[in-house]
């Protein structure tokens, strides 16, 4: 899984990189531009102190992009970078999707690389919760579409006659001790994560859906797995059944359900 998830976060830290870079450029022609037309003592000395500020803030900047590649190769968390998560998802992720644009790259591979860099400072946190803390979201797209059986309110109403997975999932949940929902949408799914309050979350879904469920839930960790769709979007899809084991074992210990490690405390993930 590592040796493919590289390629997914270079893209995501080259575009972080890339905004950074620019700013730096606009800075610089700014202040080209401001030289150029010439200003008085005062404001040239005003203008002094912004650029010297706008310098300082870009070589923090850059220290922090450093550190978080650093943490993203590593696996493990350098000087509590990993609570810059926030900065990651709610302004390095809308800028480096503008870039993106910009230069013409696929919105949904940005999205996959961003999921990527999310999970990888989520594991690099290594936060532990108890059982009955961690929520399991799934699409409702993995049950089999000709399917009757309600299974939105509780998965346990499926009838186990092998046409999906959703069995596989009752078992793991009862193995772990772990609420596991099948959510028709966003909406549900948020306010599943209102209702249950847990403290982590693991989330099977497609890349629009984890990224916009990455970023609505935060503070919240959540480890973000991407869903398979052999038939194409939202109909059958299918997932790594052993990658939501490993999530949900990063997340709780297994049989007695207890926290390994005290469990965190929230915001600041
Ligand atoms: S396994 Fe359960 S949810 Fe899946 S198709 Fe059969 S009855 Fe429906």
């Amino acid at each position: 899984m590592e040796a493919d998830s590289r390629p997914k976060k270079r893209l995501f830290v080259g575009l972080m990189s890339g905004a950074l870079a620019a700013l730096l450029l606009l800075g610089g022609l700014f202040a080209l531009v401001l030289k150029g037309v010439g200003l008085g003592k005062a404001m040239g000395a005003l203008l002094m102190s912004l650029s010297i500020l706008f310098l300082g803030f870009l070589v923090i900047a850059a220290a922090g992009v450093l550190l978080l590649v650093l943490t993203l190769y590593k696996g493990r968390e350098i000087l509590f970078l990993g609570r810059l998560r926030g900065l990651i998802v709610k302004v390095i992720y809308p800028l480096t999707l503008f870039l993106g644009s910009i230069f013409r790259i696929p919105r949904e591979k940005i999205q996959e690389s961003f999921v990527e860099v999310n999970n990888q400072l989520v594991l690099s946190r290594r936060i532990k919760v108890k059982h009955d803390r961690l929520l399991l979201l799934m699409p409702h797209c993995i049950q089999n579409n000709e399917c009757r059986t309600r299974v939105t309110g509780d998965i346990r109403n499926c009838e186990r006659c092998g046409m999906c997975r959703i069995p596989d999932l009752i078992d793991l949940g009862e193995e772990y001790g772990v609420d596991i929902f099948v959510a028709t949408g966003g909406t549900l799914a948020r306010r599943l994560i209102k209702e249950k309050r847990p403290q982590a979350v693991v989330a099977v879904a497609c890349k629009r859906d984890l990224t916009s469920g990455i970023f609505d839930a935060y503070p919240l960790p959540v480890l973000g797995i991407l869903n398979e769709r052999p038939f194409g979007p939202c109909i059958n899809t299918e997932f790594d059944l052993e990658e939501v084991k490993e999530s949900i074992r990063h997340f709780v210990v297994p049989g007695n359900g207890a926290a390994e490690r005290p469990v965190e405390e929230f915001p600041g993930t």
